[in-house]
C-alpha cells in the first residue's frame, strides 16, 4: 500500500495522532538495547510482527500492544526527546503542514506516577518532565522540517486520578506547544461518574485550553453527548457510533461539530466493523459534515496518513475536492490561537488553488 504515489499529494493537516503510537520500530529497538530492555525481538520485522495490528482487533486487545514497546521509551529523556522529533520528521515526509500530536504524560514518565506504567523501575522523570522533552524536540522537529506541531494532553479514563495534573500541565506549557486536553481509554468507564476528568475539563474550560474527547468510537452515543453536555468538547474523537442517535447527529450537524475520523483505525480495532463502501466517512462526506482524515496510531496499524487517504480514494468514493475541503475544515477545527489558523488556513487556500484575486 505504501509503495503507491500518495493519493492527495499537497498540504494536508492532522488532528488526531498519538504520538506514543507514532514511534519508529528503529527507535524502539535503539533504546532497549541501550538501556538493556528485553522486548523479547531483536530486529526491526520481528518487532513489526509482534506490535502490528493487522487484522480487526478488539479495542481492549489492540491497547495491549503499547506494552510491548513503550518500556524502551517510557522514563529515558534521550528516548521522549527522540521520538516527538522524529514524529515532527515522519509528518512532514506525509506533506502534513500542521500536526497535533496526543499522548499522555504519565505514560512517558517513570516517577511522580502512580502506579509506575509499563512495569518500570521508579526513576526521575516525572509527567511534568515529559511534556517539557516533548516540547523540546517537538521545536527541534519544526525547525528542522518546517512544518508546524502542537501537542494535547490525554487524561486516560481508567486512570482519573491523574487528570488534574494533565490540566495543570495544560495550564504550565499553554501556548508552548501544547494546545489542548483529551481524554482517551475505554469508553465503558463513564467520565459523568469519575469527577476528576469533569473537574479537569471544567479547568480547562475556564482557562481556555481547548478540549477534544475520544468517544463514540465503541462506545454508544451517551459517550458522545457526555463529552458535549458535561465535558465541553470542541472536537470529537471517531464518534462513528453518533448514527445510532440520529436527532444527536442532526444537532451535531448544525453546530459543524468537528469529527477526528480514523478509517483505517477504526477498521482494526473493530470501531467500525461494517464494510468501507458502508463505513460512517460516507454518510459525513454525504453530508458535508466537519471532519478530519487521521491515522490515530500508524506504529500499531502499520500506516501512513496516505493509508488513510487511500481508502477514502478507492473505497468510499472520495474525491480530489472532498479531500481538501476536509483539510480547510481540519484547519478551522485546529487548536491553534486564531491568528495562526488563519496563517495556516491560507497556507492551504494557496495550495489549493483557491486563493480569490481579490484577497490581494
Ligand atoms: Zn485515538
Amino acid at each position: 500500500m505504501e509503495k503507491d504515489p500518495p493519493v492527495f499529494n499537497k498540504p494536508k493537516v492532522e488532528l488526531h495522532v498519538h504520538l506514543d503510537g507514532a514511534i519508529k520500530p528503529e527507535t524502539i529497538l535503539y533504546f532497549a538495547k541501550k538501556r538493556g530492555i528485553h522486548l523479547n525481538v531483536d530486529t526491526v520485522k520481528d518487532l513489526e510482527e509482534s506490535i502490528r495490528c493487522k487484522e480487526p482487533y478488539s479495542l481492549t486487545e489492540f491497547l495491549t500492544k503499547f506494552s510491548i514497546y513503550m518500556p524502551a521509551i517510557a522514563g529515558d529523556r534521550e528516548a521522549i526527546r527522540r521520538i516527538a522529533y522524529e514524529f515532527v520528521e515522519m509528518k512532514a515526509k506525509e506533506g502534513i503542514i500542521y500536526v497535533e500530536a496526543r499522548y499522555s504524560p504519565h505514560f512517558l514518565a517513570n516517577c511522580g506516577v502512580h502506579p509506575i506504567p509499563w512495569g518500570q523501575k521508579k526513576g526521575d522523570v516525572t509527567p511534568d518532565e515529559v511534556v517539557s522533552l516533548v516540547n523540546r524536540g517537538l521545536k527541534d522537529g519544526e525547525k528542522d522540517f518546517h512544518i508546524k506541531a502542537r501537542s494535547i494532553l490525554c487524561c486516560m479514563r481508567h486512570m482519573p486520578s491523574w487528570s488534574p495534573e494533565v490540566v495543570e500541565l495544560c495550564k504550565k506549557y499553554q501556548n508552548d506547544s501544547v494546545v489542548g486536553i483529551d481524554l482517551a481509554g475505554d469508553e465503558s468507564i463513564c467520565a459523568e461518574t469519575c469527577s476528576e476528568h469533569r473537574k479537569a475539563y471544567e479547568e480547562a474550560e475556564r482557562c481556555g485550553i481547548h478540549r477534544t474527547v475520544h468517544a463514540g468510537e465503541v462506545g454508544a452515543p451517551q459517550v458522545i453527548k457526555e463529552a458535549i453536555n458535561i465535558l465541553k468538547a470542541e472536537r470529537i474523537g471517531h464518534g462513528y457510533h453518533v448514527f445510532e442517535d440520529e436527532s444527536l447527529y442532526q444537532q451535531l450537524l448544525k453546530d459543524a461539530m468537528h469529527f477526528e475520523l480514523c478509517p483505517w483505525s477504526s477498521y482494526l480495532t473493530g470501531a467500525c466493523k461494517m464494510e468501507f463502501s458502508n463505513h460512517p466517512c460516507i454518510r459525513f462526506k454525504k453530508d458535508r459534515a466537519n471532519y478530519s482524515l487521521n491515522t490515530d496510531d500508524p506504529l500499531i496499524f502499520c500506516s501512513s496518513i496516505h493509508t488513510d487517504y487511500k481508502i477514502a480514494r478507492d473505497s468510499m468514493g472520495f474525491t480530489e475536492e472532498e479531500f481538501k475541503r476536509i483539510n480547510i475544515n481540519a484547519a478551522k477545527s485546529c487548536f491553534l490561537p486564531e491568528k495562526e489558523k488563519k496563517e495556516l488556513l491560507y497556507k492551504l487556500y494557496e495550495a489549493y488553488d483557491m486563493v480569490k484575486s481579490t484577497e490581494f
